[in-house]
Parts: structure tokens; sequence; C-alpha cells
């Protein structure tokens, strides 16, 4: 029930056992729809109340929910995007993972909002939805498939109206950084496709009637006009709708945060090979999530090279830096196979991008040798070495069983001083912009509640130039913290929704409209308030922090690689010869900000003015 409006139908969870087969439907209740509002919201909410501390990720006590907004499959634009949510192989923290394609939308039309799975399969298994009904059945002969081929054969089994989120081989092997897919996009990050190998499931299949219930249809018709054209109409959006974030290596090289050679340098030779000019060149089509008139994805078909006729759908800005900054190669044609390859086989780009390059910096500096290599030479630039990891870490394939384990437990595993070259924040590998030349996107890689994800709360301000709520210095290593904390909870607060952040990155969509689709379809008239939202979504960062300091990860963990504060950033154009030259002074601006203590915790006067009252 909500409690502005008893007459609205309460959003609904679904909760599977995987041990018995059993599933039960919940109600969310009132309090949780008018403090959380849905989607990530209800995410943490879930795991925090229901997961014990210290349960190991891989455990059948996990959980993983799967789960979308309100407004996921109602026609409104770009917000089916649906979310893994869990503890994570990788970070041990709270994690969310987003996925698009049209999967958000089809778990929608079930009836749920939320699916939790719990316990583990006796056999490797998948769920089939009918008639909004699961059915565990048994996925004994899809098993190692990789993902088109897991999606083609569930279509072929049960009828083209099915859609799939699924697992490659790394799910199955437990991969650390493995994904979940759905088409060819994922919830790439922090490990969610193991926890669901570690379940035994390979798949989840819908099959639905497209309907959702709307309280108002007819303002909320009027709703989705405003939306469609406040983002065609937008300044962004051709630009955005032709390249999505491919041509983001000419800006990023333009600054000199381009990370290369393992963070060595913010710009690499010969970039000009797999400038955006370079990937319009080989574009045969775009690419669209469910309701997305931005379809910002794109297909590419290489024509010469040593990867001629490689087709991939993507790669996006972050793949392109994973497989040629990442390890010192300007060959544009292995970012397309090799995004071809992870999105077949169920592998996160980043993380895998930046374990080759770790592994290439270990092995210059003789902390690997060949015969940890099984006689790969890991040598930087080489983009073949470069395939044979990603097949080698997606099947644990001799030093690829290394890798698998993600930087920071590598490193714990080889010690000889090789965590100085793991570029992880909390496990969380390291994205495509070099925190010494953006210091405030870095403060929020150092203090999200899932390691150094540049999405959770990405600086527009020093990326893009965004004045709003503030210009900032992006050069300077203090007085950052309020405009980090506003990204990071203004991100929360939109992904109540799954709205694409990309929307809100590019000034489509601002709180107060986002404000009036929600209050709409949750018929909540308070949810229109943009006030009202950023207190929503600072409520839930800090119950993610909650969740992360009661599993022990604090101050320490809000931490960047030694090599970021200790060595200046080399052939970086105007970044050069920046250092997070004082990492301890941002961080305590960023906890006074938040209202948190010196060691990181929130006080109890913040928790109480939120309502966190359950984590004191
Ligand atoms: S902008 Fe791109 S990622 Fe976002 S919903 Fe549209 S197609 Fe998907």
């Amino acid at each position: 029930m909500n409690p502005t409006n008893p007459a609205a139908s309460p959003p609904k969870l679904l909760r599977i056992d995987l041990n018995t087969g059993r599933y039960q439907e919940e109600a969310i209740p009132g309090t949780t729809v008018r403090d959380y509002i849905g989607g990530r919201g209800f995410g943490v909410k879930y795991l925090y109340r229901d997961l014990k501390p210290g349960v190991e990720p891989f455990s059948p006590d996990n959980k993983l929910i799967l789960h979308v907004g309100p407004l996921a499959g109602t026609g409104a634009l770009c917000v089916s995007r649906w979310i893994a949510t869990g503890k994570s192989p990788l970070t041990g923290t709270y994690f969310r993972s987003v996925g698009g394609d049209d999967f958000g939308a089809w778990l929608r039309w079930t009836g749920y909002e939320m699916v939790v799975l719990e316990g583990r399969a006796a056999v490797p298994s998948y769920i089939l939805f009918r008639e909004g009904k699961p059915e565990i059945r048994d996925a004994r002969d899809i098993r190692s498939k990789t993902t088109s081929e897991t999606q083609r054969l569930l279509r072929e089994k049960h009828g083209d109206n099915v859609r799939t989120a699924c697992i490659g081989p790394a799910g199955e092997n437990l991969v650390r950084f493995a994904g979940i897919f759905a088409g060819t996009h994922c919830a790439g990050r922090g490990g969610m496709g193991a926890v669901m190998g570690a379940k035994n499931i390979k798949a989840i299949a819908i099959d639905a009637v497209r309907n959702v219930e709307l309280p108002d249809p007819p303002g909320f018709k009027a709703l989705l006009k405003e939306e469609a054209a406040a983002i065609t109409k937008s300044r962004g959006f051709p630009v955005f709708a032709e390249h999505g974030t491919t041509h983001n290596q000419d800006n990023t090289t333009r600054n000199g945060i381009f990370p290369t050679k393992n963070f060595r340098y913010g710009t690499l030779d010969g970039w000009e090979r797999f400038s955006g000019g370079e990937f319009d060149k080989m574009k045969v089509a775009n690419v669209s999530c469910y309701a997305c008139p931005m379809h910002c994805g794109n297909k590419y078909r290489v024509p010469d090279g040593p990867y001629a006729g490689a087709t991939a759908e993507g790669p996006d800005y972050e793949t392109i830096w994973a497989f040629t900054g990442a390890i010192d190669s300007n060959e544009i044609g292995a970012t397309i196979l090799g995004n071809h390859l992870c999105d077949e086989l169920g592998l996160d780009t980043m993380s895998m991008g930046s374990a080759a390059g770790f592994a290439c910096e270990l092995y210059e500096r003789e902390i690997l040798t060949p015969k940890d290599t099984g006689g790969l030479d890991l040598k930087w630039g080489d983009h073949r070495m470069l395939m044979d990891l990603i097949r080698k870490t997606a099947y644990r394939d001799g030093i690829g069983d290394l890798l698998a384990e993600g930087t920071r437990l590598a490193a714990q595993r080889l010690g000889k001083g090789a965590d100085y070259y793991a570029m992880h924040i909390k496990g969380l590998e390291i994205p495509a912009y070099d925190p010494r030349g953006v210091k405030g996107q870095g403060l929020s890689y150092a203090t999200s509640s899932i390691g150094a994800s540049h999405n959770i709360g990405y600086s527009v301000q020093e990326l893009f130039g965004s004045k709003y709520p503030r210009p900032v210095d992006r050069r300077a290593d203090s007085g950052h913290a309020d405009v980090v904390m506003y990204n990071q909870d203004s991100s929360a607060a939109f992904e109540t929704g799954v709205l694409c952040l990309f929307t809100a990155q590019l000034g489509m969509i601002r709180l107060p409209f986002f404000g009036k689709m929600m209050a709409s379809v949750r018929s909540a008239p308070e949810f229109s308030d943009p006030e009202y939202l950023m207190k929503v979504g600072q409520r839930i960062y800090n119950l993610e922090r909650a969740f992360n300091l009661r599993e022990g990860i604090g101050r320490k963990e809000d931490s960047f690689p030694l090599r970021l504060t200790s060595e200046p950033l080399l052939k970086a154009g105007p970044s050069e010869g920046l250092v997070l030259g004082n990492p301890d002074l941002m961080i305590d601006e960023y906890y006074k900000v938040r209202g948190w203590d010196q060691n990181g915790v929130p006080t109890a006067e913040k928790l109480r003015e939120l309502g966190l009252e359950e984590t004191l």
C-alpha cells in the first residue's frame, strides 16, 4: 500500500527458493515504497535486511536480486534497464550492476518488480516464466554454451516470444568479474554473473504478455509526449544517437586522462588509429535498448587488418579503452573481437582489460614468469595475446585462473609486490578516466559503495564542463566533496526508476521531470519534489554504506592504488605531472559533507535524519 494513496496497488516481488523450487509472492510494503521508491532503492533495502553479515558471495546464502523500476515496460523512454543486486565476489561489498536490451521490460511484464533468487539449484538449471509463474528447468543441455547460443536455444525451445538473461562459461566457472547478459547488453560489473553461476542458474527466460497497469493512463500518456520531446529536442541528442560513447577517447586523450599502460601514461601513441572517426567508418548499424530513441549502441564490422570480418555490437568507450589503453595497443580491430569474445563468454570487458594490463606489467617486471603464464608471452601492445587471455580467463585455464580472481585477489595470491600494480578500488578495476587528471571523479571512485565505478557518480562537471550544481577545478586536490555527493545521490535517485544514466548525464531528463513520471506511476505526488528525490538518493547511498561497514569495509578501503598517489601522470598533455597529492584531505572533506565521522561511519544524527535507525 502506498501511504499517500492507499488505493494504489502495491508493487510485488517474487522470492524463489532454488533449494526446493518453491516460490512466494510478497507485496512490497508502503513504507518501503515511500522511503526507497523502487529500483536501486528496493535492491539495497532488501539486501541489507535479508542478507546476514559475513556471507561468502558464492555461498547459497547470498542473494541475487534481478529487478526493474516501476516505469519499465510502460512505454516511457530509457527506463527499462534492469539491475542485478547482490554481494559481490569481486569486492565483497553491496553491488548493483545495470543491464540493458529489452529484458527489463519483459521482467516487468511478469508482474514483478523484483525477483529474489535464494539458495542453490541441485543441478544446472534455468528459470522459465510463463503467465507470471516461474518453473525451474534442467539446463544440463545448455551448460557451457555461450551467451548468444544460450539465448538462441531457449528461443528455439520456448518460442520467439521469450527473452532471456543468462551467463556464459565465465559465470559458470565463477570468474569474479563475469556478467549477466541479455542480448549483447550486460549487467557486467562486479561479478553478478558469477553469483548466478554459484546458484547453478544458467538463465532466466521470460514469456509474458506486454502489459503494465497504470493508475492514470491519460496523465501518463501526456508525460510520455513530454519525455520524448525532452530527449529528442535536446542538444546532445543527434550526436549521442549517432555515436554513443565511441568518441570519448578523443576527449580523454585531448585532456591527457586516457589511462595507458596500466595507468602509467595519460595518452597512447597512435591513438588516432582508434579515434571516434575510425569507429564511424566501421559502423554498420545502430543498436538500442527497449524504448530508446537514442540507440547509443553500435554494430561494427572490421573491414581489413588482422581482424578483418570480425563483428560485434559494441564496443562502447570503456571497452575501447580496456582493449587499447590498458594493454598499450592501438589496434582497433582488437576492440571489436575482444568485445565479441567477452560478450560470448560472459565477461566484464573493463575488468578483463585491466587484468590484462596488470598481467603485462607483472610480466615486464618478472613478477610473472613464462612458467607462470604457460609460455604465453605477455608483451605490451600484443593484442593477439589479449584474445588468448580472454579465453583463458573465461575457462580459468592456466594463467587465466589467476586473472579470473580479479586484480586484487590475484595480487594477494602472487605477493612479490604485485599489489602496487593492481589498479582497483575496493577490488573493482578502475575505469577509463585517470583520476589524477579528474580528481572529483577520483574521489567518487574512492568513496563509491561498489568500488571504482565511473557510473555511480559520473563527474559531468569535469568531463563535460557541466556547471551544475557548480563548476569544479578538475586539477585541485580539494573542494570536490559536495559535487561528488550530488553526483552520487542524484544517480541513486534516478536509479529508483532505473533511468538510463546517459539521459541524466546529458541533461535530457532532469530530476523535476523524472519525479513527475515517478509520481504518476506510483500515485505518490511527493515523488515529484526533487528535494524528496535527493533525500531518497542520500538514504540509498547511506544504506549502501551501512551494508559495507557491516562487512568491515570502511575508511581503509576508501583509498587509491599507491601508483596514483605517488607517480605523476606522464605523457598527459594538459594533465602532465598531476598526482593525487592529498587523498586524506579529499576523503576528510567528503566525510564532513556527508555527515560521517572520521572513520567514514554515518553519525547517529545523520542516520536519524534519513530514517535509517535500523542501521544504528
Ligand atoms: S541511451 Fe543507450 S544505454 Fe541508454 S537506454 Fe538508450 S540505448 Fe540503452
